[in-house]
């Protein structure tokens, strides 16, 4: 109506309302976003967690990759194989793991061993987890320790 002659090159408005686009594909397109980029870091988490674990096992005898994902089985983790090779590779190229190919029923299989830079790796890993998951249990619940040394904190300065 008398708008139109207003407002020229805005014929591709839906409704003729300024912005009632945005509400729209807002709803749909902003929370499927999240929940992907909470997927991707869960999933950056969770790789980390298997090279840990595959550390973790190498530094007690060699192992091999359809042993690996059978134990991932064991922790109820599931994972595929086309995940865990190059997972391993990279894990090999990066000098945490060693390759040694062994004859087995007449096929070559993969096994990997850790090495002293692997090592040092898990060693690290290791202190960190546990200072994190110490961290995340003491703000998990209102602990007693904590109110009680500052008490002890607060008695001291007296
Ligand atoms: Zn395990």
């Amino acid at each position: 109506m008398a708008s139109f002659n207003y407002h020229q090159g805005r014929s591709q408005t839906v409704n003729g309302r300024e912005g009632s686009r945005e509400p729209v594909d807002g709803a749909t397109f902003v929370p499927k976003t999240r929940v992907k980029t909470a997927n991707k870091m869960l999933r950056d988490f969770f790789l980390g967690f298997v090279k840990i674990h595959v550390l973790h096992h190498a530094s007690k005898g060699p192992l091999y990759g359809v042993w690996f994902l059978e134990e991932l089985a064991r922790h109820e983790y599931e994972l595929s194989p086309g995940t865990l090779y190059p997972l391993l590779h990279g894990l090999e190229a990066n000098g945490y793991l060693q390759r040694e190919e062994r004859v087995v029923e007449g096929k070559v299989r993969k096994y990997y061993r850790i090495t002293p830079l692997g090592q040092r790796a898990l060693k690290e890993a290791r202190a960190k987890i546990g200072e994190l998951i110490e961290e995340i249990s003491e703000n998990g619940d209102a602990r007693k320790g904590r109110s009680g040394s500052q008490t002890r904190a607060v008695a001291a300065r007296r």
